[in-house]
């Protein structure tokens, strides 16, 4: 079976100005892409867990959305030569009571069935304990909390699931 690092987007991956819908004013982190490289050496698979209630607020649209998306794997090949495997989304607004918007664990489970993860050996990685609860839920390994702008703290995250 594969294993994965889970990821959250906004202030794990990349600065948070809230609700980005230009792809020219999206980057990530400078020390991401060296640092999801590693994992991906190590045999995961990275799978992004996003909530983006911006679409359901109509702040953002589905195609703006996969621009961005676009636009980090556009990063990620030209700085280390790899992609995020796959994007899972929730678009509604937490008022709605959705099954898929972080903590619930649904959108875990749903790449975890698509991709054959064993949870038990798979990683997720987020800044707010909805991301924690979420990959907890999941029965993840491990949920490590990373803080954001902050290199160190994701760094060591990463290579605390590179030593376990
Ligand atoms: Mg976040
Ligand atoms: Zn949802």
């Amino acid at each position: 079976m594969a294993k994965a690092v889970f990821l959250d987007r906004d202030h794990t991956l990349n600065p948070d100005s809230g609700y980005i819908s230009d792809p020219n004013k999206f980057d990530l982190y400078p020390w991401v892409p060296e640092e999801l490289k590693k994992l991906k050496l190590k045999g995961f698979l990275l799978i992004v867990v996003s909530n983006q209630s911006g679409i359901a607020r109509g702040l953002i649209t589905w195609e703006q959305l996969n621009l961005i998306h676009r636009k980090m794997d556009e990063i990620l090949d030209q700085k280390v030569n790899i992609k995020i495997d796959s994007y899972q989304v929730c678009p509604h607004h937490p008022d709605e009571g959705c099954d898929c918007r972080k903590p619930k664990p649904k959108l875990l489970i749903a790449a975890a069935q698509a991709f054959q993860i064993d949870l038990s050996e798979s990683f997720m990685v987020g800044d707010r304990d909805s991301d924690m609860n979420a990959g907890k839920k999941a029965g993840v390994k491990q949920a490590l909390l990373v803080t954001p702008d902050d290199e160190l703290s994701f760094r060591s995250a990463v290579q605390q699931i590179l030593n376990s």
